[in-house]
């Protein structure tokens, strides 16, 4: 690899690197197209910012206030307040942390406060899954009987409204029906059961402002605090509520990769993280009005394609299919045939726009976080829903006009599509394998040995969606059921690995267990706040192993970490006593390195810091049960995975 990071110990992509190790045919073909062409792309962008600054990668430059920024090291190992180098790198962490939360506490803010609306019958929206709303009404010792769905779903949108806002001490109440007894009391000793992802959001900033707290150890509690109000009121909630409006996903199969898009058709991609708007446009676009209007413009007929978790949750409610993540939504419309892209929020980069306006790609924006210049704003707003219907409309009629002035000359679109089997519910997985017993007795009698969680961004400091697939393909060959969300599952899906067909690339026991059951190995279960269902499962087969989630054969695996997002993710899965493996950049402060005696300049001394000591060493672990592994090179960090479960194994004495 060309850009070397000795101080990390590890190195970064450079555009060679990225197009011999890509995994998808139909990325590598567009990355080499768009250089061709002239067209910028985010491996451009990246490649222009190398060496990127030691500092900031090391979670060692503070810039809580205008002193600074302060940069740390072993010769200025303070800030000029005076804060410490353990203080500076885990205010970094927590703050990242509470970014992630702000970011998915926006968008369940959003999905509950439409359920509100669909209960109080002000906006068209559906409550299609009223078998949610009873589940949860009855969680929360609710009253049902004698009562409307609609009542008892706006009571339960209030109490998940009061878990992310609460501004004082009492319950967290959806943490409270979900969580295991031995978690909830060791968070009770611990001193780290939160209010609210809103209380938690100011508390961490007004922590680490200047003047604010100078004990790191302090920080590192507000860290599992805070995540668990990430996990137990914007995951929980946004994924909840969801469920509660669009229905439970069961399984099925679909088409997926950049192949989906048909040059002859109207192609449309939606793309974000929240589904309430998008829902409707494609209510109005099966409508018979709009599919008249594509036939009148010369298309054949529309295409739908969703891009991150906008696109989950079509793909796994109706088969949808999905195009690509993140960093492949420049690629997507570098085909030159998407005629419109629907975005909502985040993860929609501004580089989007810049090949939009390269291929004539028309760029709609629905929510009024997520502006870009430039874009049509037809915004959906979940207090005012009153125009949703008339708004979803227009958004489907612009998209589909936009048909007729495509430049046709520019268009290639890589002929390469996947099969996949999605929509694996925590429902769909548990009578997938008849109960929660069907799959402990699996796990005990060793035809599957452990269940990873890999998930995540993608980051162009690996090389693109290489570390995604490498792990999973020597996770499954070793008889390891792999759940997935996010990015990290478009590039499994792109791969082939959701395919019930994949089957063949698991180890003897995984296989059989999939193809008794006709299912993948690779179980894609929605989008980044639906890595509750698979914590539920986590939570769920240990009650029945009679054991601590600590004591089961699960990991959570991040191989390219990139969004703020990511963090609580794994600090989630940490708090209930799941172990990380992470890619790279690692979530921990790599330690200062020091140059060695009498050796050559880039010859480092790995040494050690207290913070990734605590994550990586024995502190987190005495207190919770789990700790943080940081392996940049995806075969190691399978190794390490594979060595965890049969660890977790022997101490349960499955063999
Ligand atoms: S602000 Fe931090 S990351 Fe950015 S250049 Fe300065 S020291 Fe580096
Ligand atoms: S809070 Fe302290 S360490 Fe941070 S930028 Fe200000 S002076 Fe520097």
């Amino acid at each position: 690899m060309k850009y070397q990071y000795p101080q990390l110990n590890a190195e970064m992509p450079d555009r060679e690197d990225v197009l011999n190790l890509t995994p998808n045919p139909a990325s590598k073909d567009l990355l080499q197209h768009l250089h061709q062409q002239g067209v910028e792309t985010w491996l451009d962008r990246y490649e222009a910012q190398q060496p990127m600054c030691g500092f900031g990668l090391r979670g060692l430059c503070c810039r809580m206030c205008q002193w600074g920024p302060c940069r740390l090291s072993d010769k200025r190992p303070r800030g000029i307040c005076g804060r410490d180098m353990s203080t500076v790198i885990m205010a970094n962490l927590v703050r990242a942390l509470v970014a992630g939360m702000a970011a998915h506490g926006r968008h369940a803010h959003e999905v509950i406060l439409a359920v509100m609306a669909a209960a109080e019958g002000k906006a068209h929206l559906p409550l299609k899954g009223e078998e949610r709303v009873w589940d949860l009404a009855r969680r929360l010792g609710l009253q049902t009987q004698g009562r409307k769905p609609e009542e008892v779903a706006r009571e339960v949108a209030q109490v998940l409204l009061d878990d992310l806002s609460r501004m004082t001490m009492g319950p967290l109440r959806t943490l409270e029906a979900y969580a295991p007894a031995e978690r909830l009391e060791t968070w009770r000793t611990l001193g780290v059961l939160p209010r609210s992802a809103a209380y938690e959001i100011m508390e961490t900033l007004h922590m680490t402002t200047l003047g604010g707290t100078s004990d790191w150890m302090s920080l590192a509690e507000q860290e599992l605090r805070s995540a668990l109000a990430y996990c137990y009121s914007t995951l929980f909630g946004s994924s909840l509520a969801t469920e509660m409006l669009f229905g439970i996903p069961r399984p099925k199969l679909a088409t997926v990769n950049y192949g989906i898009l048909r040059e002859d058709h109207v192609n449309i991609l939606v793309h974000g993280h929240s589904p309430v708007m998008v829902e409707k446009i494609l209510e109005k676009i099966a409508t018979p009005e709009i599919q008249s209007l594509a036939k009148s413009l010369g298309a054949k007929g529309i295409v739908i394609g969703g891009m991150c978790c906008t696109g989950d949750e079509l793909l796994a409610r109706y088969g949808i299919p999905t195009v690509t993540n993140i960093m492949g939504q420049e690629l997507a419309l570098g085909t030159g045939a998407v005629d419109a892209v629907v975005v909502d929020m985040q993860c929609v980069i501004p580089g989007m726009k810049i090949i939009a306006d390269c291929f004539g790609t028309q760029v709609i924006t629905t929510c009024n976080s997520n502006r870009i210049p430039g874009a049509v704003h037809i915004p959906f707003d979940a207090e005012r829903p009153e125009t949703l219907e008339e708004d979803a409309l227009k958004v489907a009629r612009l998209a589909v006009e936009a048909f007729a002035r495509r430049d046709r000359s520019k268009i290639r679109i890589p002929r390469v599509t996947s099969r996949a089997m999605v929509g694996w519910s925590y429902e769909a997985i548990v009578d997938t394998f008849d109960g929660i017993t069907g799959l402990l007795n699996l796990l005990r009698e060793g035809k599957i040995k452990g269940i990873a969680t890999v998930v995540g961004c993608n980051t162009p400091k690996v090389p693109y969606e290489y570390n995604h697939v490498t792990v999973v393909r020597r996770l499954i060959e070793a008889d390891i059921l792999v759940t997935t969300t996010g990015c990290c599952s478009h590039a499994l899906l792109n791969a082939g690995l959701c395919d019930p067909e994949a089957a063949d690339l698991a180890g003897a026991g995984l296989k059989e267990v999939c193809r008794t059951r006709s299912i993948p190995p690779v179980l894609a279960v929605g989008g980044c706040v639906d890595n509750t269902r698979t914590l539920r499962l986590f939570i769920d087969l240990a009650a029945a192993a009679g054991v601590a989630v600590k004591q089961m054969p699960f990991v959570f695996v991040g191989p390219e970490p990139g969004n703020e997002k990511t963090v609580g993710q794994g600090v989630t899965f940490l708090a209930h006593g799941v172990s990380n493996v992470i890619g790279f950049p690692g979530p921990i402060p790599v330690p200062q390195p020091r140059p060695k005696e009498g050796a050559a300049p880039d010859e480092y001394e790995r040494g050690s810091n207290e913070v990734a000591d605590f994550f990586a060493g024995d502190g987190l672990f005495a207190k919770v049960g789990a700790r943080i592994y940081t392996e940049p090179y995806p075969k190691l960090a399978a190794q390490t995975i594979r060595l965890l479960i049969r660890r977790q194994r022997l101490g349960l004495g499955w063999r």
